[in-house]
């Protein structure tokens, strides 16, 4: 598999995709390793692919129609259901706190979900549980995609790659 599972874990790692599809795929092999709660935080110009990225991710997440998944441009979230529930925020038209604040990110955290958020650099703070998705445009189909987990040793949302579907790395 062109983006294993080990890879994909560790604390930080950086990947190259030369399409889109590649992108999905991407985002699939990491919705299929990921628990919630999870926040995940996407970030990179417009056009960069975060919208491309999150579509895999919620298909790997269980999501079947990933035509499905869109940016939230008018609503900010959309919600989805995979074998989690699934919010996806999109936060380009936000300007301020006070509007983060308005568009009721405090209640989704609260739920037991993946809540993925576009534009992740617009958000002043950090969770402890979150994996930071930065995506740069290397010239024609070609992206950049760093992964980094914020707190690596006490993350309790990413199964190991060897404990297949049932055991969870915890504590
Ligand atoms: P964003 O949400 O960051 O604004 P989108 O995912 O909506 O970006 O759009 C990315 C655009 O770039 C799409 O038109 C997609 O087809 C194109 N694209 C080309 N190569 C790639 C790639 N390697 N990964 C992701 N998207 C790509
Ligand atoms: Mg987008």
């Amino acid at each position: 598999m062109k983006f294993s599972s080990e890879k994909l874990s560790e604390s930080s790692g950086e990947f190259i995709t030369k399409s889109a599809e590649e992108t999905i795929d991407l985002g699939r092999e990491l919705g299929r390793l990921i628990e919630p709660p999870l926040v995940v935080l996407l970030c990179g110009e417009l056009g960069a692919g975060k919208t491309t990225l999150t579509k895999g991710i919620a298909v790997g997440l269980g999501v079947e129609n990933r035509n499905q998944v869109n940016s939230p441009t008018f609503v900010l979230i959309n919600e989805y259901q995979g074998r989690c529930k699934i919010y996806h925020v999109d936060l380009y038209r936000l300007d301020t706190l006070k509007d983060l604040a308005s568009i009721g990110l405090e209640d989704i955290l609260r739920d037991d979900a993946v809540v993925m958020i576009e534009w992740g650099e617009k958000v002043p703070f950090i969770w402890e549980n979150s994996l930071i998705a930065e995506i740069s445009d290397l010239g024609g189909d070609e992206r950049k995609i760093k992964l980094s987990w914020t707190n690596h040793e006490k993350r309790s949302v990413i199964r190991r790659p060897s404990a297949e579907t049932k055991t969870e790395v915890g504590q």
